[in-house]
């Protein structure tokens, strides 16, 4: 990949934008996208394969992004890697401008394009606006690897946790706790209790 390469990635000008579509294809990093390890920690470069189309100013995107994702057993407290592959959907609007110069000329397409914009605008989670003559996608996508995020991220379905006594990983082997017995009752410890010969008791 050529050096600036992805800064087109991430920010392509509007004009190359047509209603016959734009593909971008490419990697990026965590820093690109501005993910801070709060947000997610990345294992290497992400993998974006995005098609955008821009009609009358709403630009829709599409696309897959890939990529490997650290996180933290919930289970086992232990890191995993998860690979992530998910698709993306936004939709960008351009911002509201200040109010026009000519309030009372209306013109017809502007008005269309604005009840779209405001018809779309009541699905905010994948709705962004942009400002002058090229798109920024960074946030977006990671909103959208963020969202991605498992509410109770576990590394296998077969994850056997941490013992509740001594605290050990249990996908490691078992603990000494699982060999020793339940809890021992009484009355079977009485019953057992022998009386050796009265010898020694006189
Ligand atoms: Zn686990
Ligand atoms: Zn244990």
């Amino acid at each position: 990949m050529q050096a600036g390469a992805t800064m087109d990635l991430l920010t392509p000008p509007l004009a190359s934008i047509t209603a016959d579509g734009l593909s971008l294809v490419g990697e990026v990093t965590a820093e690109e996208l501005g993910l801070t390890e709060d947000d997610a920690i990345a294992c290497g470069p992400l993998a974006v394969s995005l098609d955008l189309t821009n009609v009358e100013g709403l630009v829709a995107v599409t696309g897959v992004l890939e990529g490997t994702i650290l996180r933290e057993c919930v289970r086992c407290l232990t890191q995993y890697e998860d690979p992530l592959a998910f698709s993306v959907r936004a939709a960008f609007v351009p911002e509201p401008k200040s109010p026009p110069r000519h309030p009372k000329r209306v013109d017809p397409r502007k008005a269309r394009e604005e009840a779209v914009a405001a018809e779309e605008e009541e699905d905010l989670d994948d709705q962004y606006q942009y400002q002058g003559n090229f798109l920024e996608l960074a946030p977006m996508l990671r909103e959208h690897i963020i969202l991605a995020a498992p509410m109770q991220p576990i590394c296998s379905d077969d994850c056997l946790g941490l013992c509740a006594r001594c605290g050990k990983n249990l996908n490691e082997g078992p603990c000494q706790c699982a060999t020793e017995p339940p809890i021992p009752t009484f009355r079977v410890v009485q019953g057992t209790k022998r009386k050796t010969g009265g010898s020694s008791a006189s």
